[in-house]
């Protein structure tokens, strides 16, 4: 099948490996589930003849449902690949005890085949972020949902759940020197999180200047309250109280833009343990 998007590799200097080793992405993953003691749900595979890739959700033991639910998702896109290792990261410093106060979720990496190739779509040549479409109170699929897609809406009332409190999704634009990030909130104006998230996201990288990035208007770093057929756009017409998207530039070394998606994955996860949700 023809390519539509360039494969995109860096090397990693922390890992020790190219960005699209799945194998060792998976060992280091492994190592963190087994650690933090974490559950795997398996949702479903990605299958062509040759080619057999499991997508699973993890998730914090003990569901407790007096406790935030929070879903922090990587790897949609194949070439964003400082997303799935910035989350190996943020794993690898986050301390146990924390997942004693909140209920974690996560999908480290939506679409394996494309992260395999450096790609931005899976092995059929779909882009799996668009085609979960909200229609009254319902996600379903279009003509642009992807297999990985149509497992995850399998998943709703699981995903939904996990979710509630806020999600956070790992993307990159590799078009880009600068970051910015979606922010997708119940309210006028962004609230103090998405600043910080913004912050975070600027200490590594020039932010976006205001403007337009794929149509979409961007005023100090941040497109707010974009709708499209996303994931995250999705569970939070649905119900999610809080959802973000962050951008790291593909532009930018590979190794800044994964410590960026651990400061960002990780200051996420704290404003819930510090008990900052409404
Ligand atoms: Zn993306």
């Amino acid at each position: 099948m023809t390519q539509l998007f360039k494969n995109y590799l860096w090397h990693s200097e922390l890992f020790n490996c190219q960005s699209n080793d799945l194998t060792q992405f998976e060992q280091y993953l492994s190592t963190q589930v087994s650690r933090l003691k974490l559950q795997e749900k398996p949702l479903g595979f990605i299958d062509e003849s040759n080619q057999h890739y499991p997508l699973s959700l993890y998730q914090t033991a003990h569901i407790d449902s007096g406790k935030p639910s929070i879903l922090v998702c990587a790897g949609f896109h194949g070439e964003e690949s400082a997303g799935p290792w910035g989350l190996i990261s943020a794993l690898e410093q986050l301390n146990p005890s924390i997942l004693e106060k909140i209920n974690l979720s996560i999908l480290p990496l939506v679409n394996p085949s494309g992260f395999s190739i450096g790609n931005r779509l899976n092995l059929f040549q779909q882009n799996p972020n668009r085609g979960f479409v909200h229609q009254s109170g319902q996600v379903v699929s279009n003509s642009h949902t992807s297999v990985e897609g149509l497992i995850l809406q399998q998943s709703m009332t699981q995903l939904l759940s996990a979710a509630q409190h806020g999600i956070l999704t790992c993307h990159e634009d590799v078009l880009l020197h600068d970051t910015y990030l979606y922010a997708l909130e119940s309210h006028a104006l962004p609230r103090p999180l998405s600043y910080q998230l913004r912050d975070c996201l600027g200490r590594y990288f020039p932010i976006a200047d205001d403007g337009e990035i794929d149509e979409c208007p961007v005023k100090d770093g941040i497109i707010f309250n974009h709708f499209d057929s996303s994931f995250e756009s999705a569970l939070f017409q649905s119900g999610s109280q809080i959802a973000f998207c962050t951008e790291t530039p593909g532009q930018q070394v590979f190794d800044q833009r994964v410590l960026a998606n651990r400061d960002a994955i990780t200051l996420f996860i704290n404003h819930f343990v510090n008990d900052n949700c409404q």
